[in-house]
């Protein structure tokens, strides 16, 4: 009897699992999709801007990037994934300045940290969402980011002229002190008081 009463208990809660997949199976037969069908719409693809494709120096409207070729992206990178290359030119004013001459990321080795980006003293770098970077060789991911041709900086402001000061008071009162005594009359001397009190 026992037995019995088992097999029915068993079957009804086979009938109960098999009702509550067949309920999932229908509720997703009514959502809407969210397949994305790749790369048949490329043209409406839309990816976070948030996405860490590809690292990027940020260029403004003139084509200038804000690079100054400190090396803390570099220092910060946790495998050696950039590499800068520097050079010495030399300004209008004869002084001496370090520029980038070549910023090399190798996209095969980061892994999208964001330290170099975060510790940028310049906020010169970013994350595009440029997700399609597929390639045949690895050598191909090796890329250069200051890829513009380089824009010359722009003039230094001339400085302002120097103001002119003015005389102090003291100089301005002592020709007129001078000039009030009468003609002939020796200036006073601490010497000559100091003597005329001693008699
Ligand atoms: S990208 Fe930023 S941290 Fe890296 S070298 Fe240039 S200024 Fe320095
Ligand atoms: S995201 Fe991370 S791994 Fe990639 S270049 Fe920047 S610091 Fe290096």
């Amino acid at each position: 009897m026992g037995s019995i009463k088992e097999y029915f208990s068993s079957v009804g809660s086979g009938v109960k699992s098999l009702l509550v997949g067949m309920g999932v199976t229908g509720k997703e037969l009514v959502t809407p999709k969210i397949t994305e069908q790749y790369p048949e719409n490329r043209a409406t693809l839309n990816i976070s801007d948030r996405f860490r494709a590809e690292l990027t120096l940020k260029y403004d409207a003139e084509g200038r990037h804000r690079c100054i070729a400190c090396g803390i992206c570099q220092m910060n990178c946790p495998n050696g994934t950039i590499t800068l290359k520097t050079k010495m030119v030399e300004l209008p004013d004869g002084k001496k300045k370090r520029k980038l001459d070549e910023y090399l990321y190798d996209l095969g080795s980061c892994t999208f940290c964001m330290l170099c980006v975060t510790t940028c003293p310049q906020d010169a770098l970013e994350f595009s969402n440029d997700f399609e970077q597929a390639v045949f060789t690895r050598d191909k991911l090796i890329k250069k980011l200051n890829y513009r041709p380089e824009v010359a900086d722009p003039a230094p402001a001339p400085k302002p002229a120097a103001a002119t000061a003015p005389k102090p008071a003291a100089s301005v009162a002592k020709p007129v002190a001078a000039a009030s005594k009468p003609a002939g009359e020796a200036p006073a001397s601490p010497a000559s008081g100091s003597t005329g009190e001693a008699k």
